[in-house]
């Protein structure tokens, strides 16, 4: 028989059992204010760990704030990297026009607080965090669904069933829970055009700490962000449909790489021979995700598998975090009422998602990866006069 959704605490108040799928930013910011909120929380993560590599998150603003209430702003000012340079690179490596001098960081406000920090200080940062009682279980994901009157029944992956109060949907782009929930063929993915390859290696002497730097031509772009103990080696080209992959075949991934990349001058070649190796890399179509809804009964969404903004928008660790911190808020205003809940945080959080993704589809992609020789030469007209905003 399944385990009851509500235990009574120390306190004698019956805490109620919540599944929080996937443990990257959304899911571990939401686990950890489930937990704060009272609710008895398990994560369940497909990966047999906390899934590393990626660019760096940008900090600012609201998300500064969540984490500060969160207790962590301080860990993560401590993480903070210095300030860097963005550089637009000819073939020749001549430099065409650069955002963000040192010290500052590219904004028009200079006294407001951000940083940037990498992916994997801020996910160990965010599961440090975690209570001890908060239940994480690795290699684990849902099977199936079934919602009934007052729990949702959930089969996992081994064919263990629970039931549980409240399911938070955190798995990413590709998210099981939308699948799950909402039959998601792939009405709610925006196709933006392109693809994005990132591995993250240790130092090399392409380029100096602190830049970073980007090469385009026609439908490809390369990108370099140096640090002082490691490089990102960045490719994004585009397509003018999807391609017909595996996303979980990583040999073909790279095979497509090498493809799309072998022939093309500036630092490239290097950059290749970098990047070759292991499985351990980022790869994914640029998309984002626009649902009607983001809640179906006890179910809710939160971060990219709701309402993903793209690569593009350099924004998904931090929407995460914001949504997280929302939803709590929400929840926490609402108490007892998932509903009322769930449409407070999707009313509020809406028309900031939907401000974020139409920037980074309006600018993003043409700023970084031209679709053509005539977008091309508008990009580096607009460089030339320094109007690179985005
Ligand atoms: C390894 C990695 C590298 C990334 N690198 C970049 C990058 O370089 N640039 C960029 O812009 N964005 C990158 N992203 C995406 C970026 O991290 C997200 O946009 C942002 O963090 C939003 O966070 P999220 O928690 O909503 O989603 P994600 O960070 O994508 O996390 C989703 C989590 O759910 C887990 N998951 C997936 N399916 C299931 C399932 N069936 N059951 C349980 N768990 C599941 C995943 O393993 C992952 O841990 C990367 C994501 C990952 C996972």
């Amino acid at each position: 028989m399944a385990p009851s959704t509500t235990i009574p605490t120390s306190h004698g108040v019956r805490a109620e059992a919540v599944l929080v799928s996937g443990a990257s930013f959304a899911g571990l910011a939401t686990a950890y204010w489930l937990n704060r909120l009272g609710y008895r929380v398990t994560v369940v993560e497909t990966a047999s760990g906390l899934r590393r590599g990626g660019t760096p998150v940008d900090i600012e603003d609201e998300t500064v704030d969540i984490l500060a209430r969160m207790g962590l702003a301080d860990a993560v000012r401590a993480k903070a990297l210095p300030h860097r340079r963005f550089e637009f690179k000819d073939a020749d490596d001549v430099t065409l026009g650069s955002i963000g001098a040192d010290g500052d960081a590219g904004g028009d406000r200079p006294s407001h607080e951000r940083h940037e920090i990498h992916r994997d200080d801020l996910l160990d940062i965010l599961s440090g965090a975690l209570a001890d009682d908060v239940e994480l279980l690795f290699g684990r994901s849902i099977a199936r669904l079934e919602e009934g009157a007052d729990n949702v029944s959930v089969t996992f992956n081994d064919g263990e069933r629970r039931d549980y109060a409240l399911v938070f949907g955190c798995d990413g782009n590709r998210s099981n829970t939308r699948k799950l929930l909402f039959g998601d063929g792939e009405q709610f993915t925006y196709f933006m055009g392109g693809y994005f390859f990132l591995k993250v290696v240790p130092g090399t002497r392409l380029l100096p700490a602190n830049v970073t730097e980007t090469f385009s031509v026609a439908g490809r772009m390369a990108m370099l962000n140096g640090y002082h103990d490691r490089t990102d080696i960045g490719f994004g080209f585009r397509t003018p449909a999807e391609i017909d992959y595996d996303y979980r075949d990583r040999a073909q991934q790279r095979r497509l790489l090498q493809e799309r990349f072998e022939g093309l001058g500036w630092k490239v070649p290097a950059m290749l021979a970098a990047a070759a190796g292991d499985d351990d890399f980022y790869f994914d179509r640029i998309n984002q995700i626009r649902m009607p809804c983001w809640s179906r009964g006890r179910v809710v969404l939160v971060g990219d598998a709701g309402y993903c903004v793209s690569p593009l928008a350099g924004f998904g660790g931090s929407m995460a975090i914001i949504g997280a911190g929302r939803l709590a808020a929400a929840l926490e205003r609402f108490p007892g009422d998932h509903v009322g809940a769930f449409r407070h945080y999707e009313d509020g959080l809406r028309p900031f998602v939907e401000e974020v993704q139409e920037r980074a589809a309006v600018h993003g992609m043409s700023m970084m990866c031209p679709a053509d020789e005539a977008e091309l030469a508008e990009r580096d007209r607009k460089i030339a006069l320094g109007d690179i905003g985005f």
